[in-house]
């Protein structure tokens, strides 16, 4: 238990690193600065520790699993923008709004160190992308948005960081598809 809590720890301090780094590149500092910090906060961090898994996948799996529903991810997706699911709205008229810039950049270099963690040594600029392609039907997202995040991580794995991760190429990439018509 003790050791667990100090794996968990520090899975989340090495986690929030790695976005805060991307969110630097990517001009919003100050979103990597405040990115995952309600994991700190006993409801979720608590139940890290008892589903402590070395990492391989999220504990919220586990506690899903065993109980239907984890509170520690209610908790943390009513409370952190980076996450599509904190824009749900089923009873809204638009039941996945389109979601700020800063916001689904946010989302994207959480999506980029998470497949950094998960590949460890295996992990190229393409891994992010392809993990995206498998996934994105899972996740219910404004179609623009989804079209914003599918482009960004595919110019990553064709140019690399140091060209697509910067607050400009991104705003131009945002814009185009933000302004297309229909949804
Ligand atoms: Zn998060």
């Amino acid at each position: 238990m003790i050791i667990n809590f100090f794996k968990h720890l520090h899975k989340i301090n090495t986690h929030r690193f790695k976005v805060f780094v991307l969110c630097c590149k990517c001009g919003i500092p100050f979103r990597g600065l405040m990115h995952d910090l309600s994991k700190y906060s006993p409801i979720e961090f608590f139940e890290g520790v008892k589903y402590y898994t070395n990492g391989k996948h999220s504990p919220i799996i586990d506690c899903k699993k065993q109980n239907g529903y984890s509170k520690a991810w209610l908790h943390h997706k009513g409370r952190n923008k980076h996450h599509s699911e904190y824009w749900l709205d089923l009873a809204a008229p638009t039941k996945a709004p389109i979601i700020p810039f800063k916001y689904s950049v946010e989302m994207i270099c959480d999506k980029i160190a998470a497949s950094k963690t998960y590949n460890g040594k295996k992990y190229t600029n393409m891994s992010a992308y392809y993990y995206w392609n498998k996934n994105r039907d899972n996740e219910i997202m404004n179609r623009k948005i989804q079209g914003f995040i599918t482009e960004v991580l595919e110019l990553l794995g064709a140019y690399g960081e140091k060209k697509v991760l910067n607050k400009k190429y991104l705003l131009d990439i945002y814009n185009k598809h933000v302004k297309r018509k229909g949804n």
